[in-house]
């Protein structure tokens, strides 16, 4: 890219991988103008407490924010909200808005993020059926949970992910009668090892949620006035339910890159540094797949990996080399537990406990052969970060070492 062209860099999507890349332009050196460019009405804001202390009303609306104007403004990145892009012109470097308008990029950043799967079923459209990604769908959530309370009536989660079990810990701890369906055998099967999926069990029906696994849902009820009145499962049984909250897991949105002819796998496919097949264009967060060096492509949803993808990504449009290799890391916050996973802990095939899983506080180790490949803690932040230092210098105790409490891992780092 010629990054002092008069056209500068345009973001497309105002959430956490534009910020972060919009911020590392200009921390980069980047002085040509930055335009951030979002759909919805709002400026950035974090999305992650909204499952979270947001929605059980333990922090106010302000402490969403992200970035206020004000400072962005001070940065000289210019925010545009409530404004769609509907298609990019690769061929003279233009992209055309939703009003029709056209706005020419020298650098585009691709920072769409995903969109919550929807349920194929019918009845999935009534009032009361909601998936939640946006600040808006909280809310609209929020007021639906209310409603519940004041009308006794109780919810249904459909989808055992982060998502829909942070929100069944809120809603059970508002006092509502809260039912999970999940349709696989257990619990966060695709991120957690069984031992943790069963801990996780164990912890929801320890706080009152009645969880059904391996549930196969049928279809949406809904009552006289046209809104859901319950869940209907493939036995024939009904769900009673005032709210239905669907958790399926998101899909990238790719579509845009899709439509431009960029190479596209479930999500615009970059390499380590955000580059697209397009030398103009990068991607970073959630609507990317990463190939990694063995050539498989990695998809994260997480706040980590939109922020390094972001600095990544703004250092390639700055035509400088940083690649995205730190451990991935996440979090997920149900009733009092904290979790901090590092690493990745699929293809694992043995696992050390250190701590006291019955207490609450623990980390799961998980090894493939010898070596450390992540580590899942329960409340024990000093461990998940000691456990990303190790990781991020390649250096694995053995499983003895990691089990025994007695064991300094630490003494592992020094040299
Ligand atoms: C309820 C919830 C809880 C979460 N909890 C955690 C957590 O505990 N820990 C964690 O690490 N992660 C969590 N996440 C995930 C994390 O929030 C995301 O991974 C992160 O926000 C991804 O950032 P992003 O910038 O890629 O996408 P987003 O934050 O989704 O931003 C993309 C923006 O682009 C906009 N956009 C899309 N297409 C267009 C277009 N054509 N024109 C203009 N704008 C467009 C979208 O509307 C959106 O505003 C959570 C997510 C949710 C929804």
């Amino acid at each position: 890219m010629n990054a002092e062209a008069a056209a500068g860099i345009v973001i497309v999507g105002a959430g956490q991988a534009g910020v972060m890349t919009a911020e590392a332009l200009r921390s980069g050196g980047y002085e040509g103008s930055i335009t951030m460019l979002g759909d919805e009405p709002h400026g950035p804001y974090h999305r992650p407490p909204l499952s979270k202390a947001w929605m059980a009303g333990e922090i106010a609306a302000a402490q969403l924010v992200m970035r206020a104007p004000e400072m962005l403004a001070r940065k000289n990145i210019t925010l545009r909200t409530g404004v769609t892009v509907k298609a990019i012109d690769r061929s003279t470097q233009t992209l055309i808005l939703g009003d029709g308008s056209t706005l020419p990029y020298a650098g585009l950043v691709l920072a769409t993020g995903s969109t919550p799967r929807a349920l194929p079923l019918p009845g999935s459209d009534a009032p009361g059926v909601l998936a939640l990604r946006t600040r808006d769908d909280a809310s609209t959530i929020a007021d639906r949970l209310a409603a519940c309370i004041e009308q006794e009536r109780p919810v249904v989660v459909i989808g055992g992910g982060f998502i829909g079990l942070e929100v069944a810990a809120t809603a059970r701890k508002k006092g509502l009668a809260v039912t999970v369906l999940e349709a696989a055998p257990r619990l966060l099967g695709r991120v957690l090892a069984p031992v943790l999926s069963d801990w996780y069990a164990e912890l929801h029906r320890g706080h009152g949620v009645q969880l059904m696994l391996g549930a196969q849902v049928a279809a949406i009820e809904t009552g006289a006035d046209g809104a859901v009145s319950g869940v209907k499962l493939a036995d024939g049984s009904v769900v009673p339910a005032g709210l239905v909250v669907v958790g399926i897991g998101v899909s990238a949105n790719d579509q845009l890159a899709q439509a431009a002819g960029l190479a596209c796998d479930r999500g615009i496919v970059v390499d380590a540094c955000g580059r697209t097949s397009d030398s103009s264009i990068v991607a970073a967060g959630d609507c990317t797949a990463r190939r990694l060096a063995d050539g498989s492509l990695l998809r994260l949803e997480s706040v980590q990996n939109a922020t390094e993808q972001g600095k990544s990504a703004a250092a390639a449009l700055l035509g400088q080399e940083r690649p995205f290799t730190a451990t991935p890391w996440f979090w997920s916050d149900q009733y009092d537990k904290k979790l901090q996973m590092a690493g990745l802990s699929m293809g694992a095939d043995g696992w050390a406990v250190r701590g006291d899983m019955a207490a609450g506080t623990f980390t799961v180790y998980h090894f493939k052969g010898e070596q450390l490949i992540a580590a899942d803690s329960v409340n024990a932040s000093k461990d998940h970060l000691l456990v990303r230092k190790l990781l991020d210098a390649g250096v694995s105790p053995t499983r003895e070492q990691a089990g025994d409490v007695g064991f300094d891992l630490a003494s592992l780092l020094v040299k």
